[in-house]
């Protein structure tokens, strides 16, 4: 028997019941940032407070999105492109949505924008996330990925290897373990990063 056909890119649909322990491929960004915000956001859900700095930064993303969507980065292989595509791998638990997509004949590429001038060691492992999701949607070798550095206009390659997508799938196992078994991880290494969180008051350990 023939291995069906992948569905084509434009049309992934989401399926109507997503597995509600799915993460979101910013969750692992945001796990290495701090694990303990991935936590209470799962074991609290209806607790999620919005500060000025966050809807602010989200408005601000969303403009720059839409110029992107209009004139991508240049510099990228040629391909169909897909901007902020929704890709959900429910053999990984995780969904996410790709800022570029690009398809060739043989291969994907994963773009993500980031308003930065220097692409943060978090990110690497977010755009790792993001080529595991793609090639396993769409069963295709991802062949390179790239953090969009959009004050500098400069892309920046990430190697893809494959112990970075090991330690994606592991971290993957882990964080739905702590949520599961209300294991409370390990707060953010610096307390710098504690600043402008907005679960501090849940940290009462530390303040
Ligand atoms: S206050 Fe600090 S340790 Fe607590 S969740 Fe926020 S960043 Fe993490």
């Amino acid at each position: 028997m023939t291995a069906p056909e992948p569905p084509p890119p434009e049309n992934l649909p989401l399926p109507p019941e997503v597995d509600p322990w799915a993460l979101e491929v910013s969750d692992l960004k945001q796990y290495a940032y701090c694990p303990r915000v991935v936590y209470y956001r799962y074991r609290f859900p209806d607790f999620r407070p919005e500060t000025y700095k966050m809807t602010r930064g989200e408005a601000a993303h969303d403009r720059t999105r839409q110029r992107l969507r209009r004139r991508p980065p240049r510099g990228l292989p040629p391909g169909k492109a897909y901007h902020e595509r929704l890709l959900y791998a429910p053999e990984l638990r995780l969904v996410g949505r790709i800022d570029l997509l690009i398809e060739t004949n043989d291969s994907l590429v994963v773009v993500d924008y980031k308003n930065a001038r220097k692409a943060r060691p978090n990110w690497k492992d977010q755009l790792a996330a993001y080529a595991l999701l793609a090639e396993t949607v769409l069963q295709k070798p991802v062949s390179e990925g790239y953090i969009y550095l959009i004050p500098l206009r400069r892309l920046e390659e990430v190697p893809l290897t494959g112990q970075r997508k090991a330690k994606i799938r592991k971290m993957i196992t882990q964080i739905i373990a702590e949520i599961q078994q209300e294991h409370q991880p390990p707060p953010a290494s610096r307390r710098s990063r504690c600043i402008d969180c907005e679960y501090r008051r849940f940290c009462n350990d530390l303040f």
